[in-house]
This record gives structure tokens, sequence and C-alpha cells, in this order.
């Protein structure tokens, strides 16, 4: 089946949602933050949208979640708009670890101790440091407001149940942003840093925002429905390839050869995924697979690649 079109995938798409689900039983919620525990672990829901803006979605897609590591793309493409590449990468390096999201493991054996990548967790705080703003709070607002510019949703908001209940269990994700700091990594108080992240991480969205921003990402950073340019051509191509490879944490590997997009999922569930030049796609499963990703969305993914063609590869 090479060619798709929006009618052949939505006439499938039910049925291969309510086959995925059966997976759910066979993972688990996210309970090192607490409130990410309470989510619904039989659901599954994907929305896709296609470069004229005809969008199709089925299961439970309307399911409100936070995007956890998936903000994490869109804080590293931030840092590079503030700061180029230079100042970025002096900072995170660019190589997969092989290692858990929220270890700390190499930063004390490889030197210069900067973290491998801007996607795992210590990568990001350092990210999170980088953003423009006077204070916390302005980086934080920064940043909501560019997540809302990608999904076209001024709406969009932190939520706050998450963000306490992550700022207040983020004992791991402290340590590593002091030790951060005393690398000379992290610019500013560590404190400081460390709202930016939690806050970025506890927006909350539906699949339907993950596909817009997907979308724009699909057509090197400029919005197929408007005609804006909304980020520069080499920084969508820096975050497409770490996406790529280290997007789904340790099964990144894994992803690139049943799936074959660029794709980064969150702890919450949320996968943003892609076809370039043609799909924005935005995914939720709250049930985690052992290496941390929506079991039944990595599933459906699957299927629909294999089925469509998809993989880049
Ligand atoms: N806020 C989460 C943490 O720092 C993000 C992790 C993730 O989604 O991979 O642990």
């Amino acid at each position: 089946m090479p060619r798709t079109d929006i009618e052949q995938i939505s006439t499938l798409l039910p049925a291969w949602v309510e086959s995925s689900k059966k997976q759910c039983i066979h993972g688990k919620t996210a309970s090192y933050i607490p409130e990410l525990s309470k989510a619904p672990i039989e659901a599954l829901g994907i929305h896709l949208i296609d470069s004229n803006g005809h969008s199709i979605s089925a299961g439970d897609s309307e399911l409100a979640f936070t995007m956890q590591s998936i903000s994490k793309v869109f804080t590293l493409i931030l840092a590079l708009m503030d700061n180029g590449e230079e100042v970025v990468f002096d900072k995170v390096g660019m190589e997969p670890t092989g290692d858990n999201f929220n270890s700390m493991l190499k930063l004390e054996l490889v030197q210069p101790g900067i973290p491998f990548n801007p996607l795992i967790n210590a990568g990001a705080i350092a990210i999170s440091s980088l953003i423009a703003g006077k204070d916390a709070n302005e980086k934080s607002q920064r940043v909501l407001r560019f997540i809302q510019l990608l999904s076209n949703n001024s709406s969009l908001s932190c939520d706050l149940d998450v963000y306490r209940s992550e700022s207040a269990t983020a004992n791991l994700n402290r340590s590593m942003a002091y030790f951060l700091k005393d690398n000379g990594v992290l610019q500013g108080q560590v404190e400081d840093v460390l709202d930016v992240y939690f806050r970025h991480c506890s927006i909350s969205v539906t699949c339907a925002d993950l596909a817009q921003m997907a979308l724009v990402l699909a057509h090197n950073g400029t919005n197929p429905l408007t005609g804006d340019k909304l980020i520069p051509r080499r920084y969508v191509q820096i975050a497409k390839t770490f996406m790529t490879t280290c997007g789904m944490y340790n099964a990144s590997g894994e992803f690139a050869i049943q799936v074959g997009l660029p794709a980064k999922s969150g702890v919450a569930g949320g996968i943003l995924t892609m076809v370039p030049g043609r799909y924005g796609i935005g995914l939720i499963g709250p049930s985690l697979n052992r290496k941390g990703n929506s079991i039944a969305g990595v599933n459906l993914l699957q299927t629909m690649s294999q089925q469509f063609d998809w993989s880049l590869f």
C-alpha cells in the first residue's frame, strides 16, 4: 500500500486502535511522579492532520495529558533560536547514551561532564537554563507561548497538579541539576532552572495539539496551513535528528527499525511523530512498556507505518 491519503487512514484507523488497545494491560502508568499514576491505563487515542488541514482522530483522542519529555524538543528549538548552535552544543552533546533518561552515570564518568544530548533529563535541564528571559517566570512564559504558537492553541497551560507533584518528588532531577551547576553547565539559580523545566514538562495538551506541532516539524518549520515560517529549517533538522536517535528513550533504535519516523515520547504516555512533508501525528496511551514508551501507542504506530510504508529508511 504505497500511497496513503486521509480517507484510507480514517477507514482503517478505528479497528487498529481497538486492536492496539489490547496491549494496555501489559504496561503500567508512570508512578514516580505520583499524579501521573492517575491516568486511565486502558486509554489510547490518536490524531493525524495533513498539509491541507484535513484531520482524523480515533480512540481517546480528547484526553488531556502533560507533554513531559515531548516538551524537550521545543525547548531545544527555542534555546537554539535564542543562542545559536555554538552556545547550545557547548553545554549538551549530540549522542545517545544507552542509559535511562534520568541517569547521572555518564555525567561523572565521561569528561567534560556535559549531558550527552538535550533529550535526556540532564540535557533538558541544561537547555532550560539557556532559554532567554529575565527570570524563571519570563522563561516559562516564553516556552509556553512558543508551544501555543506551534500548536495554534492559545489556551494551552500548565497542569499545576502535575507540576506540584513532580516538583515535590524530583530528588533525582534536583541532584542532577546541582551536579550540573557544579560542573559549570547550568547558568543561574538551580531552583529557578528546575522550575522552568518542571513547568514545561507539565504543559497540558491533547493529541490534536501534538499533531499540529508535529505538522510544523514535518514541514521544516513552516505551518503549511498559514504559510507562517515559525522555526528556521536548520533547527528543525537538528530536532528531528535527535528525535530519531534519542526520542524514544533506550528503544530509539528499535523504533527506527519498526516504525522509521522521527518521534518523541513522554512519561505521561504521549508520542509526537510525523511523516515528513505529509502528516503530523499526536498520540496518547498512558500505559508504558519497560522502556517508558506508550505500549499500545508504539504498537499502533508500527501497524500504521508498516501498512502504509512510512519508514524513512
Ligand atoms: N518530567 C519528567 C522527568 O523529568 C520527564 C521525563 C520524561 O517524560 O521522559 O522525569
